[in-house]
């Protein structure tokens, strides 16, 4: 038999002949016990049956492939020789456990059988072997109750019930007034089997296997099918793992935590998984086995108590964990057992942890010479930087809070963080509380252009409706706001002024708390922790040398810096966020878009003016009102950005966004413009279209009236040339929306061009500018070479692109798209992650037509895929010169490119 289609594959004594490098084949258990068997770490001897024997029986309903039988009852017979104890001996049984373990780790998702070999036979002799009746016969409960749910399918009849030996242990628990397991006796044990053995028998009409090989095959089976469990099948769906991978068995020597109080189990990682500390991290409990410590029959102790209790084991345990973390260079999680004080070891992984820990230990391991700045930014999971700029809820606080039955429901984690504050609905209100000086969660059905002011005087943002691209996810993305979007268990009342959850109701000025990383909602208050990288990079209210998370952060960024091709630009359409975005380095903005503005202050009257007027005398009344509000806006973009490019786009939104709709407003409005309500209304009905998406929008506007292009423009350069007489170098880049022929952008063109020299000219200075367009429409794509001609940089729009190439609406997607993506029509929601095969193809064309055409045509991505890790991979790939996305994003942008570029 060669090497690689082995059906066993042994380990023990020193001796392996599996080794790390066969994850695939061996699982990741069974690869990490080949492999510490290899250096010399105490393992118990055992053999791994591989994957491929899971997807043979997967295949061939059950059976298993030819010679298995032997390979197994070999590999038994060596573990036997080694240990000196025989399968099935009544004098001097050799007890097993019956392990799964993909590829992968899947924590909880499979099966696992301890104790196995023991029947009523071998129990006996493990008892007089070990002198400690009570451990056999512990053992042997375990075993059978094991048993009875893996293997025999013994489970409880719903779910608020414990299964049926559960229920029988609880029993003599409560009859004999005891509270821990270990409190039972040898006598209780030994009843508490036979019982356990006639519930099975009446339940489930067969008798517990007595034959230990019976046992065997029936784990083995049990491990192997439960690759195919529910659970594990929703959670491969949910990590995205490849349903034929199959998982390995690993069948092991047992060696005993629960001989007694020279016995314990435990779980210890070698650095803290939550703040990355460089501290040995664990918990353990004495006289027990496996599972115990997980399961929460006992509080767990501490780590660092088993120095005193055990201190010979600890130290080698200690030894033990540094040597792993050094070979597999990387933070260990390790299952451990201590027998009699000898230490065994029984799994290692690389340890989950938060994005705290992740960073920390990174760059810990950089300076410690294990590991290489490149594989540093590569075990960084970009979206968790996010966790080290938002405030968090004291985890105390929340624990309490679950206890305590406040927990009001879960919705989308849309805009990470922890926020608390007192109820309000309007978005008015929410400006006025804060300007009180309230903390306030704005909570809305769902939110509007409208809300923008009232988002972002509050705390955080909660919507019972909308998805992660919903508008309150969006905005709360660019705000950096803490926001749970589609909590549908919230039944939002205007009127009344109330939230409602079942029986429970909220009053507006009442608290409530969202966390906006998990997506829960808590009623009451939780205290917050705030960031300490906002604190040095925006407050200013900490001192860099000060705030030891901010020092790794900003070493990390520095080596993501260096790495990267990418450039890195940022959304940003006013002056507070440029400067968010600056401080997080970034290198220009790539879409500033001015209908934000439009909604500032009262401004929104006299772009309603402009819209309503009747002719062209009207809008340029209008017009001249906003001229200097958005010249000033510019003005405080550019003084921020000082000489980086600032991408502004000309008008885009269908005009109908900034009517008036309410009654009064139009009565306002009315009053103010000297016209008479009818009209106005009429107006605004006229204005309704029935696809806005594609109706009078982006550079349509700009070509039916041209005078807005022109007044925009015209706030640019004046702002420009004003900076510039004062000494500084702006530099924009206008940027004309929507454009699907050579001709629109030529039309446009001209209007700025012409704009431009004239203010030049005026100041007798010159500023530096380009002129391009967003790539937003399919056609634009296909047309990229003739576009190029008027263009002096690409920008594409992937939200709109991603829309027209589709023919999807964002907004209306919500009903379906979710679906979509669960049963396999869509890899992914395209309007968080580039759908690279659609609009990636799109893309590529126009790269290659535009750069054909013109030489150094610049290119960059505006939409919100900017901001996401694997869309700014493919925007490497494709050869982009740099992505924009929302100022809090900045830092997961870079560290993509980085990536990006380290993988090539
Ligand atoms: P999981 O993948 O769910 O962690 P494991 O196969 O690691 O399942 O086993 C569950 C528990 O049983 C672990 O705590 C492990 O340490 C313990 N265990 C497994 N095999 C043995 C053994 N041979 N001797 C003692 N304890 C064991
Ligand atoms: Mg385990
Ligand atoms: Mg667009």
């Amino acid at each position: 038999m060669t090497a690689n289609n082995r059906l066993t594959y042994s380990f023990g004594e020193g001796k392996a002949q599996g080794n790390t490098g066969m994850r695939d084949l061996l699982g990741g258990k069974g690869a990490g016990l080949h492999e510490m068997t290899r250096i010399g770490v105490p393992v118990p001897p055992g053999f791994t049956i591989p994957t491929s024997v899971c997807r043979y029986f997967s295949l061939h309903h059950r059976r298993y492939p030819n010679g298995l039988n032997k390979a197994v009852a070999d590999a038994l017979r060596k573990m036997e020789k080694h240990l000196g104890r025989r399968f099935g001996d009544p004098v001097n049984p050799l007890l097993i456990s019956v392990r799964s373990g993909a590829r992968e780790s899947m924590p909880g998702m499979m099966d696992t059988v301890l104790n196995l070999g023991l029947n009523d036979l071998t129990v006996e002799g493990l008892a007089v072997r070990s002198k400690n009746p009570r451990f056999a016969y512990d053992s042997y409960r375990r075993f059978v109750q094991m048993y009875a749910d893996v293997v025999m399918g013994l489970k409880s009849n719903d779910r608020t019930t414990a299964d049926p030996l559960t229920q029988i242990l609880d029993g003599k628990k409560a009859r004999r007034g005891i509270r821990y397991d270990t409190e039972l006796t040898a006598d209780d044990m030994r009843e508490l089997v036979s019982e356990y053995k006639s519930e099975i028998k009446s339940r489930l009409g067969k008798e517990f296997p007595e034959d230990p090989y019976d046992q065997l095959w029936g784990a083995i089976g049990a491990v192997f099918g439960s690759w195919n469990n529910d659970r594990a099948v929703a959670y491969r769906e949910l990590y995205r793992i490849p349903h034929h991978w199959g998982t390995a068995v690993n069948v092991q020597a047992m060696v005993f935590g629960n001989l007694g109080d020279r016995c314990a189990t435990g779980v210890t990682f070698t650095r803290d998984p939550a703040t990355g500390d460089r501290r040995f991290y664990g918990e353990f409990l004495v006289n027990a086995q496996g599972e115990d410590v997980v399961a929460g029959i006992r509080t767990p102790r501490s780590i660092i108590e088993l120095k005193r209790v055990m201190p010979t084991a600890f130290n080698k345990l200690r030894r033990i964990c540094k040597l792993l973390e050094k070979h597999f260079r990387e933070m260990q999680d390790i299952e451990f057992t201590i027998e009699d004080d000898n230490l065994w070891v029984l799994q290692t992984r690389t340890g989950k942890r938060t994005g705290f820990a992740s960073l920390r230990i990174a760059v810990d391991m950089v300076k410690e010479r294990i590991i290489s700045k490149q594989e540093a930014l590569l075990r960084v999971e970009p979206d968790q930087l996010n966790q080290l700029l938002r405030p968090i809820f004291d985890l105390q606080g929340k624990e309490n809070a679950q206890q305590e039955g406040r927990l009001l429901g879960r919705g989308l984690a849309a805009g990470p963080g922890a926020a608390t504050g007192r109820i309000v609905f309007h978005a008015e209100d929410a400006v006025a509380w804060n300007s009180r000086g309230e903390r306030v969660i704005l909570c809305r059905i769902e939110t509007s252009p409208d809300d923008i002011r009232g988002m972002d005087a509050a705390q955080g943002v909660l919507t019972a409706r909308g998805g992660m691209t919903s508008h309150a996810a969006l905005v709360a993305r660019q705000m950096g706001k803490v926001c749970v979007a589609g909590c549908e268990a919230l039944q939002i009342d205007y009127a009344d002024r109330a939230l409602r959850v079942d029986q429970t109701e909220l009053r507006e000025g009442d608290w409530i708390s969202i966390d906006g990383s998990t997506g829960a909602v808590f009623r009451g208050e939780i205290q917050t922790l705030p960031s300490e990288i906002l604190q040095v990079l925006l407050n200013r209210s900490l001192d860099a040398r000060h705030s030891n998370i901010y020092q790794y952060f900003s070493k990390f960024m520095k080596w993501a810096d260096q790495t990267r091709k990418l450039g890195v630009r940022t959304n940003a359409d006013q002056p507070d966020q440029a400067a968010i975005a600056r401080a997080f380095g970034s290198e220009g903005i790539g879409l500033c878009r001015t209908e934000h503005m439009f909604f500032q202050g009262d401004r929104i009257q006299a772009v309603r003016e402009m819209i309503l007027a009747d002719d062209e005398t009207g809008r340029r009344r209008a017009l001249a009102k906003l001229l200097p509000m958005q010249r000033e806006d510019f003005k405080g973009i550019f003084e921020i950005m000082g000489s980086l490019p600032v991408t502004i786009r000309t008008l885009d939104p269908p005009l109908h966004e900034f009517l008036p709709k309410t009654n009064t407003e139009i009565e306002e409005l009315a009053e103010v413009m000297g016209v008479d309500v009818g009209t106005l209304r009429n107006k605004v009905n006229v204005l309704q279209e029935f696809n806005p998406m594609l109706g009078h929008r982006g550079c349509r506007l700009g070509i039916s009236y041209p005078e807005i292009t022109e007044m925009q423009a015209q706030a640019i350069f004046e702002a420009a040339c004003e900076l510039r007489r004062e000494g500084q170098n702006p530099f924009p880049e206008i940027m004309i929306p929507l454009v699907g022929s050579r001709q629109e952008l030529h039309e446009q063109r001209v209007i700025v061009d012409r704009v431009a020299a004239e203010a030049m000219k005026a100041f007798g200075i010159k500023v530096r500018y380009l002129i391009g367009t967003m790539i937003e429409l399919p056609r634009a794509c296909m047309v990229a070479d003739e576009i190029a001609e008027e263009a002096e940089f690409f920008s594409f729009g992937t939200n709109d692109l991603t829309q027209t190439c589709l023919g999807l609406s964002r907004d209306d997607a919500g009903k379906f798209l979710p679906s979509y993506v669960l049963h396999g029509l869509l890899p992914d929601d395209p309007f968080v992650s580039i759908d690279q095969d659609g609009v990636g193809a799109l893309m590529r064309i126009a790269i290659a037509k535009g750069r054909r055409r013109r030489k150094g045509l610049e290119m960059g991505i505006c939409g919100e895929h900017g901001g996401e890790p694997r869309s700014i991979e493919f925007c490497h790939r494709i050869g982009l010169d740099y992505v924009s996305c929302s100022p809090y994003r900045i830092a997961i942008a870079k560290l993509s490119a980085a990536q990006a570029a380290l993988r090539k």
